[in-house]
């Protein structure tokens, strides 16, 4: 069992997901930790750059290894932006107004954090799957829903083989944002 989990930062990924791979009993990769410990970065500006070609290449090995033992579960926001072989791709959506209060904690500069609201808006990764993965991913919005309900609703798809979850559409939010702008 090969389980995709990406998303927007903030939309509860690593804690949803440490719960899910708990549950289903399956390694899980972090791509964040993994890419710090196998440097696969550089400081560009103070900000963490990634080559996702590099850190493809570390990865596939790393989950052929896991495949063969049973499974994995990996999450991070770039593994929409690499095709990584898949079971299930989950794509975690929040309400951008919930995003925002979640991602206040990080203490994101104004740019980096309408970046990611924008992105949520845009169903930028949902997109990214699409186009990547050649597959609609099943999304889950997680606004409303405590993590291990989260992770329960994907445990009972997986198990289901379910190919529709929600289909948050936030496109009236991106509208009045745009307009909202000075
Ligand atoms: P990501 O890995 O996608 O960036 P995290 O798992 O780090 O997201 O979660 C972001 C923040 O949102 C954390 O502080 C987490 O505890 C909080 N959070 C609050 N409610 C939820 C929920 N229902 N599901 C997931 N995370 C939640
Ligand atoms: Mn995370």
């Amino acid at each position: 069992m090969r389980i995709i989990i990406t998303g927007t930062p903030g939309t509860g990924k690593t804690r949803i997901s440490r719960l899910l791979a708990k549950r289903m009993r399956l390694p899980l990769v972090e791509i964040k930790e993994f890419v710090d410990d196998n440097h696969i970065f550089r400081m560009e500006k103070g900000e963490k750059t990634v080559d996702v070609n590099r850190l493809r290449g570390k990865l596939l090995p790393h989950l052929a290894g896991l495949a063969r033992a049973g499974g994995y579960v990996v999450e991070g926001h770039l593994a929409c932006e690499m095709r990584l072989p898949a079971d299930f791709v989950f794509v975690l959506r929040t309400h951008p107004k919930k995003l925002r209060q979640r991602l206040a904690p990080r203490h994101y500069g104004r740019k980096k954090l309408d970046e990611n609201l924008e992105a949520e808006m845009l169903d930028y990764c949902v997109q990214r799957v699409e186009s990547v993965y050649g597959i609609r991913p099943l999304e889950l919005d997680t606004t409303e829903r405590t993590a291990p309900v989260s992770a329960q609703i994907m445990l009972k798809a997986v198990k289901a083989k379910k190919k529709k979850l929600d289909a948050p559409d936030y496109s009236s939010e991106l509208e009045s944002f745009l307009g909202l702008r000075p």
